[in-house]
C-alpha cells in the first residue's frame, strides 16, 4: 500500500512506522520530525551484501554513500551491518570518525578536496582517496611525499554515459565537474602518473553515473566501459587494477510510478558482463565496489508535519500549509522530485483532496508537493511524506532561522532519538 513494508495503518487509522504510531511519534517528539525504520535500513544493507555471495563469489563489497544522510547513529548502523563508507567532506569525514567508523573502509570523495581534507584523509588513515583531477593529483602526491606515506587511490573517471535521470542529478556524460575524461586520453594520462608516482597506489578505477536510476542497461554500460579502461591501463603500464568501483544511484520508490528493480537482478546482470569482459581480456576479475545513498536509507524514512492551516483558493488551489518545508526538504524546490504524503491521522480513509502541501519558509517556491491526492485535511492533523531518509536532513538548512527537525529510529514498537532537535541557542551559537 505504501512504500515499504514497515508502514501499515493501525486499529485507530493511523498511520504506522516500524511499528510505532506515527500520530503517537508527532505528539511525544513534536514536528517536523524526521522518523526512519532501522530494520528498513539493515535490510537494504543485507540486499547488497547478499547480491555480492550470490552473483559475485562475495568478491565485492558495498559503501554507503553517506551524503544521502550521515550522522553518527547511522555510521554505526552501517558499520555493523559489514559495509564501507563514502565521504565527501572533512565533516562528513569527522562524523563518521567520531562514530569510531574504522577509517580503512572509507573512501574520501569530492571533485575539490582541499589541502586540509586532504591532509586530514592522509593523518587518519583513511583506506582509499578518490581522485577527481590532475591538479588534485599533484596535490596529493605532494602531501603524501612530505608525510613519508603511500596513499591509497582511485580515479573518478567519466565513462559518458546518459543514465536518462533528470539533469541536475546526472553526472556521467562528458561535461561535468566530476572526474577524468576518458575520450580525451586524460584518464590514461592521469592513471599512467599515478602509477609512476612513488606516493601513490593506484587501487582502484571509479564511475558514478547518476542517480535515482531505474534501467540495469547503463550500469552494464558503465561496467564494460571501466573493464575496457582496466585493460587499456594494462596494455600501457603492465599493472592490473585491482578494484572497480561502479558508483551508487540506484533508484527507490517515491511513488507507484517508481519501479525499482531488485539489487539481485542490478548485480546478476552486471557480474555477467564483468566476468565475459574479464575473460575477453584474459584477465583476473576485478573486487567491486558499490556506492548506494539513496538506497540504503531513502525509503525507510518519512518526514511528520503539523497542518497549521488549509487555505482553499476557489477554482486554482487549495494550499495546505505545513510546519516545515523547504528548510527541511529542498527536493521539490531544487529538483520538482515527486512524494507521496497522506494525513496520518486518517491513513485508512481514501486520498480524495488534490492539495498543493507548502512550507512556512517566505518563499513561493517552498513547496513539498503540487496536486497531491492526499485524505480530507484540517488544521492539528499530521501529514507524513514518504521517501525523506534520502537527501532531507542532509540538506536541510536553517532558512528563515528554523531549527532542523531532529531524527527518531524506531524499531520493532520502539522509538529513540538519535539526532536531537535544534534550539534556538543553537541557532546562534556562532553569532558574535
Ligand atoms: C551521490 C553519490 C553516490 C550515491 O548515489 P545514490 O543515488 O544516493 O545511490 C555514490 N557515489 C558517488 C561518487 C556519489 O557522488
Amino acid at each position: 500500500m505504501f512504500v515499504a513494508d514497515c508502514f501499515d495503518v493501525n486499529e485507530k487509522g493511523h498511520l504506522t512506522i516500524g511499528g510505532c504510531d506515527t500520530v503517537g511519534l508527532a505528539e511525544e517528539y513534536g514536528t517536523p520530525l524526521y522518523v526512519m525504520d532501522e530494520m528498513t535500513i539493515r535490510q537494504a544493507c543485507r540486499l547488497y551484501q547478499k547480491s555480492f555471495q550470490e552473483n559475485y563469489d562475495g568478491h565485492g563489497m558495498a559503501f554507503y554513500a553517506s551524503k544521502a544522510l550521515n550522522c553518527k547513529e547511522l555510521c554505526r548502523i552501517v558499520a555493523e551491518e559489514g559495509l564501507g563508507l563514502d565521504v565527501v567532506s572533512g565533516g562528513e569525514l569527522y562524523t563518521a570518525l567520531k562514530a569510531g567508523f574504522d577509517p580503512e573502509k572509507i573512501h574520501f570523495h569530492g571533485n575539490n578536496k582541499t589541502q586540509d581534507e586532504l591532509n586530514m584523509a592522509l593523518d587518519n588513515g583513511v583506506g582509499v582517496i578518490v581522485m577527481d583531477n590532475l591538479d588534485e593529483m599533484k596535490r596529493l602526491d605532494q602531501l603524501a611525499a612530505e608525510k613519508g606515506v603511500t596513499a591509497q587511490v582511485s580515479m573518478r573517471i567519466k565513462p559518458g554515459i546518459d543514465a536518462h535521470t533528470h539533469s541536475f542529478i546526472r553526472t556521467g556524460q562528458i561535461d561535468s565537474k566530476f572526474g577524468f575524461a576518458l575520450e580525451t586520453g586524460e584518464a590514461l594520462e592521469a592513471a599512467k602518473a599515478a602509477i609512476a608516482s612513488k606516493n601513490l597506489n593506484l587501487k582502484e578505477i571509479h564511475c558514478h553515473i547518476g542517480s535515482q536510476i531505474f534501467d540495469i542497461d547503463p550500469f552494464v554500460l558503465a561496467a564494460e566501459v571501466m573493464m575496457g579502461f582496466r585493460k587499456q591501463i594494462k596494455d600501457v603500464t603492465g599493472v592490473t587494477v585491482e578494484c572497480m568501483n561502479l558508483g551508487g544511484g540506484f533508484g527507490i520508490k517515491y511513488t507507484d510510478r517508481d519501479h525499482p528493480q531488485p539489487y539481485n537482478a542490478y548485480m546478476s546482470t552486471v557480474a555477467k558482463a564483468v566476468k565475459a569482459k574479464a575473460k575477453e581480456y584474459d584477465m583476473p576479475v576485478p573486487f567491486i565496489c558499490l556506492e548506494p545513498g539513496r538506497s540504503i536509507v531513502g525509503e525507510s524514512g518519512i518526514t511528520l508535519y503539523t497542518v497549521g492551516s488549509v487555505k482553499v483558493i476557489p477554482k486554482i488551489r487549495t494550499y495546505v500549509s505545513i510546519d516545515g518545508g523547504m528548510t527541511d526538504n529542498p527536493r521539490y524546490a531544487l529538483y520538482k522530485s515527486s512524494y507521496l504524503a497522506v494525513i496520518a491521522d486518517k491513513a485508512g480513509q481514501p486520498a480524495v483532496e488534490k492539495v498543493t502541501i507548502a512550507g512556512k519558509c517566505c518563499e513561493s517556491g517552498d513547496l513539498i508537493q503540487e496536486d497531491a491526492m492526499i485524505q480530507e485535511a484540517a488544521p492539528g492533523d499530521t501529514l507524513a511524506v514518504f521517501s525523506t531518509g534520502a537527501y532531507n536532513y542532509s540538506m536541510s538548512s536553517n532558512y528563515n532561522r528554523i531549527p532542523k527537525p531532529p531524527i527518531v529510529m524506531v524499531k520493532a514498537g520502539s522509538s529513540r532519538v538519535i539526532v536531537k532537535r535544534e534550539t534556538y541557542d543553537d541557532l546562534i551559537k556562532n553569532d558574535v
